[in-house]
């Protein structure tokens, strides 16, 4: 008999939880809420809002809204979506996460305090993800992004560095970086870092690989925009290389092999619990 268990510390983040009960409690009262970009990394979840009555939108069609509510995501955005929204009476539902909304003002904080001084303010994040825009934003758009290693000859290593990170970057790529920066770096030019990683996905590493080292088999769930999903997923395969990164119970079509006894369900921070235990209860038919 083959058990299957649900890793309990998978799923939403509160930062998404938050977004997804600020976009539910609207909808109460009325019948369409435009959300702008995807509410959560999971195209199944968006679908389920979308009953709901959620429209999600992209900046181009943001900009043919007036008179309207518009829902920011946990990801945040940047000043200029805000000034549009106040010229053109919008009203902004905003589920910008916490934790996003205090490295967009430390950020904004640099920036105005840096100005003038030749300081080059660096974000490690992913070129062209929300989140990462919305700090680019806060800098007038100024902030040089570092993707990895290779993008550091964009910098002036005889210049003043101010380094951050975008909020689900791995703790380790960081450090990779800081450590490629002092390396670089002239004397007595001023580097200084910030770790700025979410803990609700760093903490989430050593728990994950704890939880696929004691399966025969791991099936991790989640959306493929997602990019804690794919950090955390990395993690699962180093602690188990016979992980399988599924995003729907559909995708498990090959019957379970016979020597199998304990199968794991986990996730990312952006996968719902119901999909997890869809996933569940989908292993647990095939094996009656
Ligand atoms: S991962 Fe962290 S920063 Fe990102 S939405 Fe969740 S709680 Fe907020």
């Amino acid at each position: 008999m083959i058990e299957v268990e649900i890793d309990k510390n998978s799923g939403f983040c509160f930062g998404v939880v938050n977004a997804i009960q600020s976009a539910e409690k609207e909808l109460h009262h009325t019948d369409v809420l435009y959300c702008l970009g995807d509410i959560v990394h999971n195209s199944l979840e968006v679908e389920r809002l979308k009953g709901l009555g959620l429209r999600t939108i992209g900046h181009e069609e943001f900009t043919r809204l007036r008179d309207t509510k518009v829902l920011l995501r946990a990801h945040g955005e940047p000043p200029a979506t805000y000034e549009f929204a106040w010229a053109n009476g919008i009203t902004i539902i905003d589920a910008t996460c916490p934790v996003v909304l205090r490295l967009q003002q430390k950020i904004h904080k640099c920036f105005r305090e840096t100005q003038g001084d030749n300081t080059q303010l660096v974000i490690y994040g992913k070129k062209g993800h929300a989140e990462v825009n919305g700090l680019v934003g806060q800098t007038e758009g100024t902030a040089i992004v570092i993707e990895k290693k290779d993008d550091l000859d964009k910098l002036d290593f005889t210049r003043h560095i101010l380094l951050f990170s975008q909020t689900t970057k791995s703790l380790e790529g960081f450090l990779e970086i800081v450590e490629a920066i002092r390396q670089r770096i002239e004397p007595q030019v001023k580097f200084e870092y910030f770790d700025t990683i979410c803990r609700q996905v760093a903490n989430r590493l050593p728990g994950i690989k704890a939880f696929a080292s004691r399966h025969d088999k791991v099936y991790f769930v989640a959306g493929e925009k997602s990019s804690n999903g794919k950090i955390l997923f990395e993690e699962c395969l180093k602690a188990n290389p016979n992980s399988v990164f599924i995003s729907h119970a559909s995708e498990i079509t090959a019957p379970l092999p016979a020597h199998l006894r304990r199968i794991g369900v986990c996730g990312a921070t952006s996968t719902p619990k119901w999909l997890m235990e869809e996933v569940a209860a989908h292993l647990r038919k095939m094996n009656e």
